[in-house]
């Protein structure tokens, strides 16, 4: 879709841009002229990768985020795995981490050799409760990543105090929750490192891209190397002789993470619209909170009075016991009326692969029972009064329908 300004209607009334996709996705990017342009600026330029855009992505970035580092990586996942390696999470190490994500919020544990340890997660915002994490402490833990489900932050200062008291290590996985605040202050800042993840359906977009943010320097240096082969050309940290010019050493075993300037274009590109993406985003949960609200058989996502949340996702939950229908049935009939709806998420460790690995179902009883209810609405920041009012119609519909 193209668009040419910046400075839209927070919901576009222009309903020839996105209507006319008969399916209305879960989520989308927004590229404009601009975004074009500054990718192909760069391609007619000297450096297509590791040249001078992916430090200036960086520190936009960070900037933007109350950061002081930026490392910029392939995707969210390497960013993640980059992070447990920085955090030092080896061999038996443990994690502790929420069953209700994306699989790649644990998986980096596993990539380290660590073990991800699950605790259950609030009954209110869906993110993992501290009281819980504390239920799952060992002399094992060596860190905890918390995840910002659906763009609305984790109790930051909690889990913060807690780490604190059990020198553990708080990896913020913010893939949701760019453009968010937590008690005045935006995410990017608040954790040890702050993980981010710029796919097409994220609040930012460089087709794939992640970064990990942090305040530490120590952390940065890590992640760099990380980044590349685990390769450095600081004179400083060089263990043997500096043998000339060429030198370089490798001090771990990194991977090739990197990033190209191509796509830190279209990053910083899309960083300018991040503050109307998330206003727009708000804006489409106000109108869904708005008129949704008065059906008894949906519970609305709840945004907690110290936090603005930056809606990546708008998960609905069904009131099962009100409703003659299965989800698998109000999902259907959803989708049916062109609705992209989605469920996230499948808690980690029923998957096949953490079965395998021994886990069992049946240990966090308020992700497992969310999971069962849960169906996300289309929302991202192209969307047009008309898609709205046609995914509150639809789902007012399907849920009249339904009523016991
Ligand atoms: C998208 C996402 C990731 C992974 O990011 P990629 O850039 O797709 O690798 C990690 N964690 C969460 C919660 C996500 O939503």
């Amino acid at each position: 879709m193209m668009m040419s300004h910046i400075s839209m209607p927070q919901i576009a009334e222009d309903k020839t841009i996105s209507s006319r996709h008969e399916f209305l996705p879960y989520g989308r990017q927004w590229i404009d002229e601009e975004d074009i342009d500054a990718v192909i600026s760069v391609l007619r330029s000297d450096w297509i990768t590791q040249g001078p855009l992916v430090q200036r992505f960086e520190q936009a970035v960070a900037e933007q985020c109350g950061a002081l580092y930026g490392v910029a990586m392939a995707n969210g996942t390497a960013a993640l795995h980059a992070a447990c390696v920085a955090a030092g999470i080896g061999d038996g190490d443990q994690v502790i981490t929420t069953p209700l994500s994306f699989v790649a919020s644990a998986n980096c544990v596993l990539y380290c050799g660590g073990q991800p340890i699950f605790a259950d997660v609030c009954t209110d915002a869906l993110t993992i409760d501290v009281t819980e994490i504390e239920k799952r402490l060992t002399p094992k833990t060596k860190a905890i990543i918390a995840v910002d489900f659906s763009g609305h932050p984790c109790e930051l200062d909690e889990i913060r105090a807690f780490a604190q008291k059990h020198n553990l290590i708080v990896i913020e996985d913010a893939a949701h929750s760019l453009g968010a605040f937590y008690k005045g202050k935006p995410v990017g800042g608040l954790s040890d490192m702050t993980v981010l993840s710029f796919h097409p359906v994220k609040h930012i977009t460089t087709g794939e891209g992640g970064m990990v943010l942090t305040n530490n320097p120590e952390f940065a240096e890590r992640l760099e190397r990380f980044r590349t082969h685990g390769i450095t050309r600081q004179r400083e940290s060089f263990q043997e002789v500096d043998q000339g010019p060429w030198y370089y050493e490798m001090l771990d075993l990194g991977h090739n993470s990197r990033i190209t300037d191509f796509q830190c274009a279209l990053g910083l590109s899309q960083l300018n619209k991040l503050n109307m993406f998330v206003e727009s985003r708000r804006e489409l949960a106000r109108c869904y909170q708005e008129s949704l609200e008065e059906l008894q058989e949906i519970q609305l996502p709840i945004e907690l009075p110290t936090v603005r949340s930056s809606y990546h996702l708008f998960p609905i939950r069904l009131q099962l016991q009100q409703l003659k229908k299965t989800r698998r049935e109000i999902f259907q009939e959803l989708q049916d009326c062109g609705l992209g709806v989605n469920v996230h998420y499948i808690p980690i460790p029923w998957h096949p692969f953490y079965q395998k690995l021994g886990y069992q179902k049946k240990q966090w009883p308020v992700a497992e029972a969310a999971y069962e209810e849960l169906i996300s609405l289309p929302i991202w920041p192209a969307m047009s009064k008309n898609d709205v009012d046609r995914v509150i119609q639809s789902v007012k519909k399907v849920v009249g329908h339904s009523k016991k």
